[in-house]
């Protein structure tokens, strides 16, 4: 099925599919709650989506009588995550539309052809090269150099599946690190921030992004998201520009994350300036754009929803300089000095064990206006 959005409109009433039972889709079911939607569930594990929707049906991705029924029972599927196998994706395509459409998932499930996509529309990268075995990563290392950063092809989140090669590693251990799959090698970008575009297009080519904003991670799980990032205005807007180019080539329906490397360097006169690295594409809501629901008049969950359902897009207008903090393992447990706190705006997604590491809720605060 194309990309684009063909079937009959949703109206409020109706019942939207979401792949996933994360926070991702707790926070999707929510705002389709908002506007009278009502969410069916998918998963092969209960999660946090679990509590907040109206029908949960617990099946494999492989398990294809459910895929069909599931499908069968709503209006359009979404999903939370970019893992979703291409087979089901395939199977649930076939009963209802799906988005953003399978293009978007088999493009961005893999860092190989992600990294061929943005070159195909001259977006920059940084330097990379497929690895298929150990003698590959050898011949890949005398491309780029050291130290360089060693990724799965698939699969890779919060920095795993993930190997630095540095001086002197042993490059059959590194990638035996990563169980010798299919791998790409990226040289290191020397970046002076991490920022992102969340943005949504509609089926009809419309496009709204919120502001640029900056991420900051903590043993590579995001920490801090500030919004607007620290960049000069034609920096923001190259980065708008860079993700408008991409949604409209893969005629992307829904919400997007383009996570982006600023680079300073100086020009021939001396002067200071920015350059976009484009790291990687979530095809999905983000976590870097949580601070929309606090800090924005549309929040990015409500603007997937409206775009998956052709409706309107909102307004991303801001309310103010905002941040959005993760609450990451025992964090959660201050949850009680949060409420306390005056004009801190608390996120909790419902997980009962507080592991390091695991993303437990967050919280908003405008910190200027
Ligand atoms: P990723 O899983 O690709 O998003 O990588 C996780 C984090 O590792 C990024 O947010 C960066 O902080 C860092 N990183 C990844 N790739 C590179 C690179 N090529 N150069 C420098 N830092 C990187």
């Amino acid at each position: 099925m194309s990309p684009g959005f063909s079937h009959p409109p949703i109206a409020p009433g109706a019942t939207i599919g979401i792949l996933g039972s994360g926070q991702l889709g707790r926070m999707l079911a929510m705002a389709a709650a908002r506007l009278g939607l009502a969410s069916h569930v998918y998963s092969p594990d209960r999660g946090p989506a679990q509590d907040v929707c109206a029908k949960f049906t617990q099946a494999g991705y492989d398990d294809e009588a459910a895929l069909g029924a599931f499908a069968d029972s709503v209006g359009v599927v979404t999903y939370e995550f970019e893992n979703v196998p291409a087979r089901a994706a395939a199977v649930l395509a076939a009963h209802r539309p799906v988005l953003p459409g399978p293009n978007a998932l088999e493009i961005t499930q893999d860092r190989l052809t992600e990294k061929q996509f943005l070159h195909s529309l001259g977006i920059p990268t940084a330097p990379f090269a497929a690895v298929e075995d150990a003698g590959g990563l050898a011949r890949a290392v005398a491309q780029l150099g050291r130290p360089s950063i060693l990724k799965t092809r698939r699969f890779g989140y919060d920095g795993k599946g993930q190997a630095m090669v540095r001086e002197g590693s042993d490059l059959a251990v590194v990638h035996r690190s990563l169980g010798a799959s299919p791998c790409i090698l990226e040289g290191v970008v020397t970046f002076a921030r991490e920022c992102s575009v969340v943005a949504a297009r509609s089926a009809d080519g419309s496009f709204a992004a919120w502001d640029v904003c900056e991420n900051v991670h903590e043993h590579h799980i995001l920490s801090l998201t500030r919004a607007p990032a620290r960049i000069a205005p034609d920096t923001a807007a190259g980065a708008v520009a860079m993700t408008r180019r991409i949604m409209d080539a893969l005629g992307y329906v829904g919400v997007i994350a383009v996570e982006l490397f600023v680079v300073e360097e100086r020009d021939s006169a001396g002067a200071l300036r920015e350059r976009l690295v484009v790291n990687e594409i979530a095809p999905r809501v983000h976590n870097s754009g949580h601070w929309t629901i606090d800090g924005a008049v549309t929040s990015q969950f409500e603007q997937h929803v409206r775009a998956i359902c052709g409706w309107p897009l909102g307004s991303t207008m801001r309310h103010g300089d905002v941040e959005m903090r993760n609450l990451i393992g025992a964090d959660v447990h201050r949850w009680r000095d949060i409420l306390g706190e005056t004009g801190a705006s608390l996120h909790l997604y419902g997980k009962h064990e507080a592991r390091p590491g695991r993303k437990m809720g967050h919280v908003t605060r405008i910190v200027g206006r």
